[in-house]
């Protein structure tokens, strides 16, 4: 599932593409995958044409003036007052193809022996179409993901964009902040605290196994055992670990894929993620997993306290 960083790379690397861009129009294949105004879209969601051909025909001649994210939604201003959400979810994808490369064969899956394909695809479900000939093509294997269209008054109104923690990036979330916030359930084991949207936003399972490697200390810690050391650790491995992924591009772990195509890099640099049964990089010990809570964390058993 992507994460602030994969999020956080979609919109830098989309924004220089679509800003000032006009649609020409918009094609919806699966009406499912899209809706209109501001309540929560449920996954028990139905095929609505109706709502499928006015997201359509609202989005066409409207020209895109900012594209910006909080937490993990992609939020795409409109000139005359509308914004397109776009939530990745599982396995959305977003990638776009300017006149010149529409035909670009493109690996749409980071697993062995995959197939380039060209667009749009089985998995390819809304299409917007540009006045110069470029496409914005969003592609869902497991569809869980969504385009929500409402307009500048709904946007307060979105349950989706309400009860966040603060952005851990933020120059605002300073260690001050950070250290108020491990005050609230302080009982809670640290991975599955980092990982509450409702305490920080936009880490998931990758970047909160690689920020408590960063930090040295274990996924089942109590919050409230942390010393001063370690807390300030924390604090660091979140920034460090977070803009050091940015910079990568991402983790493309499963579907996650650049605007452009290519894959993020830093699957290769994480230290414990997905390395269960592997040497540590730091002291040569075997990665332990260990299931918790619903979710499975890894760590070095001698470098995490
Ligand atoms: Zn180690």
């Amino acid at each position: 599932m992507p994460e602030l960083p994969e999020v956080e790379t979609v919109v830098r690397e989309l924004r220089p593409k679509l800003k000032n861009k006009k649609i020409k129009a918009v094609r919806v294949l699966m009406p499912k995958m899209v809706a209109m105004g501001p309540a929560t879209v449920s996954n028990l969601r139905k095929n609505h044409e109706s709502i499928a051909s006015t997201f359509a025909s609202t989005l066409k001649n409207k020209t895109i003036t900012a594209i910006s994210r909080r937490a993990k939604m992609i939020i795409i201003d409109l000139a005359g007052r509308y914004a397109l959400l776009v939530h990745l979810k599982m396995t959305g994808q977003l990638i776009f193809l300017d006149k010149k490369h529409l035909d670009k064969q493109i690996k749409l899956l980071n697993i062995a022996n995959t197939t380039a394909l060209r667009l749009p695809a089985k998995s390819t479900y809304v299409i917007f179409e540009f006045t110069d000939g470029s496409k914005l093509f969003y592609n869902d294997y497991r569809q869980f993901g969504y385009l929500k269209l409402v307009t500048d008054k709904e946007l307060p109104q979105v349950a989706e964009l309400q009860d966040y923690g603060p952005e851990p990036l933020d120059k605002r979330f300073t260690y001050k902040e950070f250290e108020k916030l491990l005050s609230k359930r302080a009982t809670a084991p640290i991975k599955s605290w980092i990982m509450d949207p409702n305490i920080i936003a936009g880490i998931g399972n990758i970047y909160s196994d690689e920020i408590l490697f960063f930090a040295k200390v274990r996924p089942t810690r109590a919050v409230k055992s942390l010393k001063p050391k370690e807390k300030m650790q924390l604090y660091k491995g979140v920034k460090v670990v977070l803009t050091n992924a940015i910079g990568h591009h991402g983790s493309s772990v499963f579907e996650f894929v650049r605007p452009n195509g290519d894959w993020g890099t830093y699957g290769h640099l994480h230290k414990v993620y997905g390395r269960s049964g592997e040497k540590c990089k730091v002291c040569g010990t075997i990665i332990t997993s260990l299931k918790f809570s619903g979710r499975t964390g890894s760590f070095c058993p001698k470098c995490q306290k």
